[in-house]
């Protein structure tokens, strides 16, 4: 095609057609999220795969020099910027809020994934108050901080989705830390508690539930190298030969924040290959 300097009504419908058609299977155009957390593992994958789907994305974590790297890989300053942003602290969070909302002009979706989990100790009584407390501030408190902040800026506008990353220790026991299961039971709790009162305002508030994938969080609870670690859950669970990773989850983020999950809020959805309703002792 000649490009002359006016462009032709044709040229201009052919001009309309192509940024049209360059948009449709972008789920998220047009929306801003704030993935906490998303300088590695799950958040980074949340993060590409929103900014692929159309997003500005702002990651907000303490790992700087990786939550940089993420936000370059998805063209610096006009599409992503990366904070420095400790979940635990009140004025690290509001401020990562205002300056999401300062760049890129609103939040439409928070993503609460910042999370940690302690060194195994299963025996409870292994465990120190001071083990027990910096899970729970990291994994809870900085997921209330968060929401909190979030509820701020969209109550008024009345819209917006929250999603936070909890795990299958959300609802099972079993998992290699009391601290853990019992932070990701409480996430839930928040998420529920919180799809409740925002609905009045159109806010949807849901929750991810995975199964263990390889990240660095799980290397290092059950020190298994990437390969290793692999192998070894594909073995578990109950769609045997597959392994879950953190691509997998992104999927089911990127749902619940498209419009496809419109009437969805206050679920807690798995991605665990059906392992919370798997019991091998039912014949
Ligand atoms: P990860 O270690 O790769 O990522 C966690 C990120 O959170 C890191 O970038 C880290 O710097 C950040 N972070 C930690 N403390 C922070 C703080 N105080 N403030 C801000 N950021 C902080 O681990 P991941 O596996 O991607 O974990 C992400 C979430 O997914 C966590 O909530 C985790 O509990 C949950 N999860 C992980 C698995 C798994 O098997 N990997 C399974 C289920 C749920």
């Amino acid at each position: 095609i000649r490009l002359s300097k006016m462009p032709s009504k044709k040229t201009k419908l052919f001009m309309a057609s192509a940024s049209f058609l360059s948009t449709i299977g972008k789920r998220l155009e047009g929306k801003v999220a704030m993935v906490t957390g998303g300088a590695s593992g799950i958040g980074e994958a949340i993060a590409k795969l929103f900014y692929e789907h159309g997003a500005k994305v702002a990651i907000a974590d303490i790992q700087d020099e990786l939550g940089n790297s993420v936000s370059n890989a998805l063209g610096g300053s006009s599409n992503s910027i990366y904070i420095h942003c400790d979940v635990t602290n009140e004025d690290d969070v509001q401020d990562a809020v205002d300056r999401t909302i300062s760049t890129f002009g609103k939040l439409d979706i928070m993503i609460c994934n910042a999370g940690i989990c302690d060194e195994t100790k299963p025996r409870i009584i292994d465990n120190t108050k001071e083990d027990f407390e910096r899970v729970l501030g990291i994994n809870v408190t900085g997921v209330f901080l968060t929401m909190k902040h979030a509820a701020r800026v969209m109550v008024p506008t009345r819209s917006g989705c929250i999603i936070s990353t909890a795990s299958i220790s959300s609802t099972v026991g079993g998992a290699a830390s009391h601290a853990y299961c019992s932070s990701k039971h409480a996430v839930l709790g928040l998420t529920k508690n919180l799809a409740v009162e925002l609905g009045q305002f159109g806010i949807r508030v849901n929750c991810l539930s995975p199964y263990a994938m390889v990240t660095p969080l799980a290397e290092k609870v059950v020190r298994l190298e990437n390969e290793e670690l692999e192998k070894a859950l594909s073995t578990i669970g109950n769609l045997k030969g597959l392994t879950l990773r953190v691509d997998d989850v992104a999927k089911a983020a990127l749902f619940l924040a498209s419009a496809d999950a419109k009437y969805i809020s206050g679920h807690n959805l798995f991605i665990d290959g059906g392992f919370t309703v798997y019991n091998p002792g039912l014949g």
